[in-house]
């Protein structure tokens, strides 16, 4: 592509530094600079219309145009265009939306701070987990547990969570405190012959001995997300969550579940924890929480965690953490207003009822030479194309199939996104079986077509 001088895609290469993006392949190609939205669809500068597959960053519950949204953004605006909480303040759409997301959320979870990012949330999880052991004289129980292949964001504390090499390279990261242990891949990481029951023992035992040769007096919590999304769309056999559970509570060990792709309906249940069976202490919560029209997060906390950070705050005079644009008055009505729709379009009986057109459309390419898994649930899906489906041998080098894939299924007016070779798909949530038909036609002709390029 050539980029015309003077035109806003030559004045981005001249001015911007892009997130997650190569930046001299920009300088080269210029970007793909999204106008406007509507609906499912958002439409570039040039006029082309694409149906976005992935909610944008898996985010836009409600699609590009929710007029609601938009007046509750201006409403509150006029009214009341910034406070704060610090210092026992508050605005009133704050109080209202933390009521609701207590009500809305586990019944062991009572109380909640709002940050802006699901990064900041996760930072602020870590954070508070640290205070907590402190605040109880336990100042050995620091280290944190997160998952290969698990994603929780790219501040430092977070992106010491986030396994994947692309987030540390460079960065000097992690930092001390924080390990691993596996993911509940089972197409990708069980052995030979391995029965999933079988699978899930092992990864339940190999936490079990990480634990102990850490110490468990030095264990504090284990972060994860109910389904792993970024990481490839995983969802975890049955059988794995409640036997990684069994393991954290014999060691006094927190769960953190990282619902900030999951929350508010996007695998058939209001929460992932409901879907797969999770007693967290911890909770994170963004991108849907405002359909992401408003930057805005959450972390809710069970009482026993409340106690003990309200006892600390007050011997130390305050509980030391807070964002200027926490809990931001716009942001809360914005979020208000979005569980507020949730609630009477019934959202979650809406991916009840459209999700298995999408889940029952991409099995139908399991025949594919190239592909190897055909995954997800409720509306967020993945499909993983493989170089050899008997040994499931990866493409080399991985991620050029599936950017092929992606830039393919774009030029026919639909966005995917490609992790690695994975091709995943979260819609907005709002989508019509009519509109899946038309994602799953894009995904059809983006398939034939890597097909016939890597033969
Ligand atoms: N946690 C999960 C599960 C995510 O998927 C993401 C982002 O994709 C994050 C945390 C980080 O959120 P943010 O990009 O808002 O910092």
């Amino acid at each position: 592509m050539t980029v015309r001088s003077n035109s806003a895609a030559s004045r981005d290469i001249a001015y911007h530094l892009h997130p997650y993006t190569n930046a001299r392949k920009n300088e080269d190609e210029g970007p793909v600079i999204i106008d406007r939205g509507e609906g499912v669809y958002v439409i570039d500068d040039q006029g082309n219309r694409y149906l976005e597959a992935l909610a944008g960053l898996w985010c836009t519950g409600l699609g590009f145009s929710e007029e609601r949204l938009v007046k509750a953004a201006v409403d509150q605006m006029a009214k009341l265009p910034y406070y704060h909480s610090f210092a026992q303040k508050t605005a009133s759409p704050v109080v209202d939306l933390a009521e609701k997301i207590v009500e809305m959320t586990p019944a062991q979870l009572t109380k909640v701070f709002f940050a802006n990012s699901g990064s900041e949330a996760n930072d602020t999880a870590i954070k508070m987990v640290w205070y907590y052991n402190n605040a109880l004289d336990r100042p050995e129980k620091k280290k944190i547990i997160s998952r290969i292949k698990g994603y929780h964001g790219v501040t430092i504390a977070a992106a010491s969570l986030t396994a994947m090499p692309y987030v540390q390279a460079g960065f000097d990261l992690p930092i001390k405190n924080i390990i691993h242990t596996g993911a509940p891949h089972y197409y990708r990481f069980a052995q030979e012959g391995e029965s999933e029951e079988a699978f899930t023992d092992r990864l339940a035992q190999e936490l079990e001995e990480l634990i102990q040769s850490e110490g468990p007096d030095t264990v504090a919590a284990f972060i994860g997300e109910p389904l792993q999304g970024a990481g490839g769309v995983i969802v975890p056999p049955e059988s794995y969550w409640p036997k990684i559970q069994a393991v954290l509570k014999k060691y006094d060990i927190l769960l953190i579940a990282d619902e900030v792709i999951c929350g508010f309906g996007r695998t058939g249940q209001m929460f992932g924890s409901d879907t797969f069976g999770l007693k967290p202490d911890i909770m994170t919560l963004a991108k849907q929480l405002s359909s992401a029209y408003a930057p805005i997060s959450a972390v809710l906390v069970s009482d026993p965690i409340y106690q003990a950070v309200a006892d600390n705050s007050a011997k130390l005079g305050s509980f030391g953490h807070g964002y200027t644009y926490g809990a931001h008055p716009v942001a809360a009505a914005v979020a208000l207003e979005t569980l507020k729709i949730y609630e009477e379009r019934k959202i979650v009986e809406q991916v009840q009822a459209v999700g298995p057109r999408l889940q029952d459309g991409l099995r139908r390419f399991e025949d594919s030479p190239i592909v190897g898994e055909v995954r997800g649930i409720g509306l967020i899906a993945a499909v993983e194309l493989v170089a050899d489906k008997a040994s499931k041998a990866p493409f080399d080098p991985i991620g050029k199939v599936g950017a092929y894939f992606a830039a393919s299924a774009q030029a026919k007016g639909v966005i995917f996104r490609n992790l690695g070779d994975t091709i995943a798909a979260c819609p907005p949530m709002i989508i019509t079986e009519a509109e899946i038909d038309i994602l799953l036609d894009g995904f059809a002709a983006a398939l034939a077509e890597t097909e016939a390029w890597v033969a």
